[in-house]
């Protein structure tokens, strides 16, 4: 039988290890991907460090991943082998309730996978996929460098399209991360004035160089007060992972301004009066299905995106794990596996 290479999870909290398996054969309605790239995303934490109750150990990471399909399985429609595929967050659907019937297919009632966390992801020479979680990869994208948009990507694209900001308002990015660099760029080429605020001021020469038009450094002064100078947002998207600096910021929206929430946070306190008084919601965003992965890369295509990636080989997936965690990578990190 060939053999395939995993970086797995033993246990949550344990360090990956390298583990040699039979290459698994497609079942129903499932496509067997040779991965050629796999990003390393914040929420692999789940996984790697156990976070979600009822993980089925030992597991392999990852939902940043790009590869070719090798076999496909019973019932796929669609798809043959040799296309390229790509995976993210998104763990499949079932097509037929009531969710998947209304364009809801994210809250699938029958299928409640996770790719990466309740089925084996992409830290891997190969993978099995769920083929209504499979997104179609324009030929002309590489695989390495294109990975981060099957997460980091449709999560900041998707939020930004439904925000209900339109061509010309004011949209602020929270956190200049490996999410808020590539939401720069999405928000300046949708059409908004997009302004960056951080902490800091070492990366607004790059930022801006992405296409914010505006910076607010958040450790000088209210980010909120220079939001409101700025003219108010009709959009904050906030990709950071701290609830004190969403709070910051929040009441930097404008009139029926929405404050887009894509960080994980266990709590974020918010001043009901404040926004009755401007209409004003924070909502959270699912990152995307299949169709809305396409959509982004496709987006990128035309607009020249591309994330700043920082490429380690698979097998030190545990070294590339732990600069993910440090926050200070440049600004995605992506395993690359031949
Ligand atoms: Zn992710
Ligand atoms: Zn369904």
């Amino acid at each position: 039988m060939p053999k395939m290479i995993a970086m797995v999870v033993p246990k949550g909290g344990a360090k990956l290890q390298r583990v040699e398996r039979e290459v698994p054969r497609p079942g129903a309605k499932e496509l067997l991907i040779r991965v050629q790239a796999c990003g390393v995303c914040h929420s692999d934490t789940v996984t790697v460090e156990g976070l979600m109750p009822g993980i089925a150990y030992p597991r392999v990471p990852g939902h940043e991943a790009i590869g070719a399909v090798e076999a496909i399985g019973a019932n796929v429609e669609g798809w043959k082998p040799g296309d390229r595929a790509g995976v993210g967050w998104f763990g499949g659907s079932c097509g037929y309730c009531d969710r998947c019937r209304r364009h809801e297919a994210f809250a699938c009632e029958n299928v409640h996978a996770v790719t990466g966390v309740t089925r084996d992801g992409g830290y891997a020479t190969h993978m099995l996929a769920d083929v209504s979680a499979a997104a179609h990869i324009p030929d002309d994208m590489d695989d390495v460098e294109s990975a981060p948009l099957l997460c980091a990507g449709v999560t900041t694209f998707n939020a930004l399209r439904h925000g209900g900001a339109r061509a010309g308002d004011l949209v602020a990015i929270l956190g200049v991360g490996g999410l808020g660099h590539l939401a720069v760029q999405f928000a300046a080429r949708q059409g908004f004035r997009t302004v960056a605020v951080n902490r800091g001021r070492d990366k607004e020469a790059m930022i801006r160089s992405l296409g914010a038009h505006d910076y607010v450094d958040s450790t000088t002064g209210d980010p909120a007060e220079a939001l409101r100078r700025l003219g108010s947002a009709r959009v904050i998207l906030a990709t950071v992972t701290s609830a004190e600096a969403m709070q910051s910021v929040v009441g930097g929206l404008g009139p029926n301004g929405t404050m887009m929430v894509i960080g994980a946070v266990a709590t974020l306190p918010v001043n009901p009066l404040d926004m009755i008084a401007r209409r004003s919601a924070v909502r959270g965003w699912y990152s995307g299905v299949a169709t809305d992965s396409e959509d982004t890369l496709r987006f990128c295509q035309l607009h020249h995106i591309s994330p700043m990636n920082e490429i380690y080989p698979f097998e030190e997936a545990q070294a590339a794990y732990d600069r993910m965690k440090s926050g200070k990578a440049r600004f995605r990190v992506v395993l690359k596996m031949t």
